[in-house]
């Protein structure tokens, strides 16, 4: 049934309070909140918010390589010398990077999937940047230098993420890469991007081979 707005609504009010409602999180009581709080707050705030949003959206990308997002396709991390070419970390989403990163003990690449295989969502491999993972291990390894020597599935400790890392390990293993799955650091179904950095960099450090 279509939720009715009280007639005294004014409808651009209406409009942001749908708009914050369909942000993940954001019930309707908060996305009330959240729009009178912007009716509230000065002018230069609230279009130094919107101008935010809108340049995101005009300057992100998703960088060529690791299809994490960025505002230069390839990304800071893939471009960066210093970085180890030989590792690959596999991981769900951009956040897991960012969360990864904090702990400030893994050097190698990364590969975001960009989800997880989740037949209950309809999520299948296709969905996933899992046939751009396996191009970039071609031609890497048709680089003099280039060659992949781990790849790390550190997909989270739930269902689908198990799933994900045993499908990935199943594609790859053959292809003669040794592939090693991050430790049970993690409470089992946690999420890579809730956990703080010194699990996470156990979790890492304990990671075994496939
Ligand atoms: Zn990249």
């Amino acid at each position: 049934m279509e939720r009715r707005q009280p007639v005294s609504a004014i409808g651009s009010v209406v409009k942001l309070i749908q708009e914050f409602n369909k942000l993940p999180g954001i019930g309707i009581k908060t996305a009330q909140r959240l729009a009178f709080h912007l009716i509230r707050m000065p002018s230069e705030d609230s279009s130094s918010l919107a101008n935010a949003i809108i340049e995101m959206k005009n300057s992100i990308e998703t960088c060529t390589m690791c299809q994490n997002i960025t505002d230069f396709s390839p990304c800071n991390i893939c471009n960066n010398p210093s970085r180890n070419n030989k590792t690959i970390c596999v991981v769900e989403e951009p956040l897991d990077v960012l969360a990864i990163e904090r702990t400030g003990s893994y050097f190698g690449l990364y590969h975001v999937l960009n989800g997880c295989i989740s037949p209950t969502n309809g999520i299948g491999p296709d969905e996933l940047t899992i046939k751009l993972l396996l191009e970039r291990l071609r031609l890497s390894s048709e680089k003099a230098n280039g060659n992949i020597e781990e790849i790390i599935l550190a997909t989270n400790s739930n269902l689908e993420g198990e799933a994900t890392s045993m499908y990935l390990q199943q594609l790859m293993q053959p292809l003669g890469y040794k592939i090693t799955r991050i430790a049970r650091g993690l409470p089992t179904g946690a999420e890579l991007e809730y956990a703080d950095e010194t699990t996470i960099a156990k979790a890492m450090e304990g990671r075994y081979t496939l």
